[in-house]
């Protein structure tokens, strides 16, 4: 598993649920989601009603679990939490939905990988609160109507391209969670370091917050790794320079990038001469799936202007050649 993988990993898990803020003032950064949030929040409180249903979209370890339990903490409400492959059968569903209180939150996490037929289930869930099951089988079996609380279904995905209308229209708060800036990240660092205990400088907070790829969950962890390299290493204090030092071992470079990263831009840029090309193409050169590379490693070089995206495929960047410390060869006419 790659270091700098934004996914959940095992050795996060205590650590997250330690870090994760509880209330919307805690939470760092997405300005604009926060804001419509509260607004929302605040309004279904006013008229005592539950809060409407949420999608949040965007790369992982953005913060959308969080977020989700801060939705009902704000409304002082249960959160049960699930995740799309892990309900297989529409009865599944069917129990989970009326176990529920009335205005709890449902958190469905890879909402797109549910399975058709619990998806359809939570059609007239989410419009009307009811649920149609069916009991017995063959000539004898019939279906009864379900009345449920009214809930309040947070859904989280990767790509809401992903998701099929009939359930994306079902959400009346829907809500793009994008890569967090460095300022925020440095201020995600120190608020962590403080809840674990470990002493951290400005610089020292700057330096990993550059090399995070704009996601909480890495900082979260890098945080940690460097906390250990300062102990053993160094007085304990993670500085600029004890968080380059171990950042450098741990080989994630300045801009956060690893050896794959840099990998997918040295094919590009080598194999390729420079120019546009696709994305089999790339993922066949590297030896890794492409469907891997678009999800997984190409949103934060687009985002960082490494990799440009053209009609007529991938190119890398003038700034890909300068960080890789690469010249670019002018194509002779
Ligand atoms: P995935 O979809 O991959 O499960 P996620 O988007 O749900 O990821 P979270 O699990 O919510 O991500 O967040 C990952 C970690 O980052 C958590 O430890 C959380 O505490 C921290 N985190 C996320 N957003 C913030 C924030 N705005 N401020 C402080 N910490 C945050």
């Amino acid at each position: 598993k790659r270091m700098i993988s934004t996914e959940l990993m095992e050795e996060d898990r205590r650590l997250e649920n330690t870090l994760r803020p509880q209330m919307l003032v805690d939470y760092i950064g997405q300005t604009k989601v926060k804001e419509n949030l509260k607004i929302y929040i605040e309004a279904a409180k006013q008229r005592k009603e539950s809060l409407d249903h949420v999608l949040f979209f965007g790369p992982p370890g953005l913060g959308k679990t969080t977020l989700a339990g801060i939705i009902a903490n704000e409304m002082g409400v249960n959160i049960k939490i699930t995740s799309g492959p892990v309900i297989e059968k529409p009865g599944e569903m069917a129990a989970i939905l009326n176990n529920l209180q009335e205005g709890d939150v449902l958190f469905v996490d890879e909402i797109h990988r549910l399975n058709r037929q619990v998806e359809e289930l939570l059609y007239p869930a989410m419009e009307d609160f009811v649920i149609d099951i069916v009991i017995g089988k063959g000539a004898t079996a019939k279906s009864i109507r379900l009345e449920l609380p009214r809930f309040t279904l947070i859904g989280a995905t990767t790509r809401a391209g992903m998701l099929t209308p009939p359930l994306r229209d079902r959400f009346g708060v829907v809500n793009r969670l994008d890569f967090y800036t460095v300022e925020e990240l440095k201020q995600i660092i120190l608020r962590s370091a403080q809840v674990i205990g470990v002493e951290i400088d400005q610089e020292g907070a700057i330096e990993l917050a550059r090399r995070s790829r704009g996601t909480p969950r890495l900082a979260n962890r890098l945080l940690k790794r460097v906390r250990d390299f300062a102990q053993v290493k160094y007085d304990g204090r993670i500085t600029k320079e004890v968080a380059s030092f171990a950042l450098n071992l741990l080989e994630v470079d300045k801009l956060g990038l690893d050896h794959i990263d840099r990998e997918i831009l040295l094919a590009m840029i080598e194999k390729f001469n420079g120019r546009p090309v696709g994305l089999e193409a790339i993922a066949a050169t590297i030896g890794e799936d492409a469907g891997t590379i678009e999800e997984v490693y190409e949103p934060y070089l687009v985002q960082n202007g490494l990799i440009l995206r053209t009609p007529r495929g991938r190119v890398a960047s003038d700034l890909a050649y300068k960080h890789l410390g690469l010249d670019k060869l002018t194509e002779e006419k």
